[in-house]
């Protein structure tokens, strides 16, 4: 299941029409509104990465209870936080909330709907499974945050993608971690390259914008 899987064509046809790039030919003394109106991609990717990292909330305090003493409850709340960073952009932009009166585990998106459930029904096999499962959320996360901010001119929505997916990277490697103390084995790459996945847990936890 790849949940943006629809919504590549759609981005990479906006980018060859080239869709609400900013005029370079703009003359100089030219105003500048106070805020721009987001375009179709950077509005299809602000809505869906809402609940994107709903999916990440609601599996993980699904997961706390079911297992117990694991990381998903801390994690559960950094993901509130990521959360709410998006609200508040599309708050910003006049956007309509897509998780706006939806329950833990309900998605407007078919393709995030399923994906929880699927990784709900993974997860519900056994602690090991469980953060294999939250180690593939995160993988999933750091790509789409990148794909997203990739698709982005706006430095507010470019600085909320590169602070999730800072979080991100955290989350996998707590997530690698308990793995690899569950197994006893190196934790193994789902969703990104094995290299690229590599690189991100040999090097430390990191701040994320925190002080
Ligand atoms: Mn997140
Ligand atoms: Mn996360």
């Amino acid at each position: 299941m790849q949940p943006k899987s629809t919504r590549i064509p759609m981005i990479v046809a906006a980018l060859v029409l080239g869709a609400s790039l900013p005029s370079l030919a703009a003359g100089p003394a030219r105003p500048v509104a106070p805020v721009v109106a987001l375009n179709a991609v950077e509005i299809a990717d602000l809505t869906f990465m809402r609940e994107e990292e709903k999916l990440a909330r609601d599996l993980y305090l699904a997961l706390g209870e079911r297992w117990g003493d694991t990381p998903f409850a801390a994690i559960a709340n950094a993901e509130q936080q990521h959360m709410n960073a998006l609200l508040r952009m599309l708050v910003k932009y006049r956007l309509p909330d897509p998780a706006a009166g939806a329950l833990i585990g309900e998605f407007r998106d078919p393709d995030l709907q399923a994906l929880h459930d699927e990784l709900l029904e993974k997860a519900g096999v056994s602690a090991l499974e469980a953060l294999r499962v939250g180690g593939l959320v995160e993988e999933i996360d750091i790509r789409d945050n990148r794909d997203a901010a990739a698709a982005t001119v706006k430095a507010d929505l470019d600085t909320v993608y590169a602070s999730l997916t800072c979080g991100s990277r955290n989350h996998l490697r707590a997530f690698a971690a308990g793995v690899t103390a569950a197994s006893g084995q190196a934790y193994v790459a789902q969703y990104l390259p094995q290299a690229e996945v590599d690189a991100i847990l040999v090097t430390p936890m990191e701040r994320c914008g925190r002080p």
